[in-house]
């Protein structure tokens, strides 16, 4: 029996042969009955397409001011990297940290991980330090809170509107997409068919 055959059970170490799946199925362990592995057929194409879809409203999501406020004829927009500035300028320090890091350094990672890890695979190459990246997007995705973001950011305009005339700009749909596009990338990204795809290339 060759070593390629056999998975282990992340959950309870139970060890186990691997069977072939039809399109669509999923392998759940015999023992704690979590999911081992499932075929995806095109997951991978799907997780690069969403990637690059992300990729793009990243940017939108950056560019844009995320809301224009106006108050007794005075009007003000911030873009997300404005947002922080501010918060640094005020001295909140802390706060200042998580929101670059939770809603622009982790998910600009976690994209630009599913990129270089997907785009040459679908070109048919390796590129190098493939490992590496790999552990980057699995420690880079808990942090991505785009959704918790734009939960404070709905609740803020909610309570703002009592006061000002609150105008969404592009850049919030833009992050209502872009949470979906990663959201998405992140399901159609099966680690197995990845490293297996990997494998057949080399
Ligand atoms: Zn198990």
């Amino acid at each position: 029996m060759s070593s390629e055959a056999l998975v282990v059970c992340h959950e309870c170490d139970l060890l186990l042969r691997e069977v072939p799946l039809e399109a669509g199925g999923v392998a759940r362990c015999s023992r704690c009955g979590c999911n081992l592995y499932r075929n995806m057929p095109e997951g991978l194409e799907r997780s690069l397409v969403f990637s690059l879809t992300a990729a793009a409203l990243f940017v939108i999501a950056n560019a844009f001011p995320i809301v224009s406020m106006n108050s007794q004829g005075l009007t003000s927009s911030t873009t997300l990297l404005g947002m922080v500035q501010v918060l640094y300028d005020d001295e909140m320090f802390s706060v200042a940290l998580l929101v670059f890091i939770t809603a622009f350094l982790m998910p600009a990672l976690e994209i630009a991980a599913f990129i270089y890890l997907l785009l040459p695979l679908r070109l048919g190459r390796t590129v190098r330090g493939i490992p590496l990246v790999f552990r980057l997007l699995h420690t880079a995705q808990p942090w991505g809170m785009i959704e918790v973001f734009m939960l404070g950011i709905l609740v803020t305009i909610s309570k703002l509107a009592a006061m000002a005339s609150v105008v969404p700009g592009i850049a919030l749909w833009s992050f209502v997409l872009l949470m979906i596009a990663i959201a998405a990338a992140s399901a159609g990204f099966d680690s197995r068919s990845f490293w297996a795809r990997v494998d057949s290339l080399r």
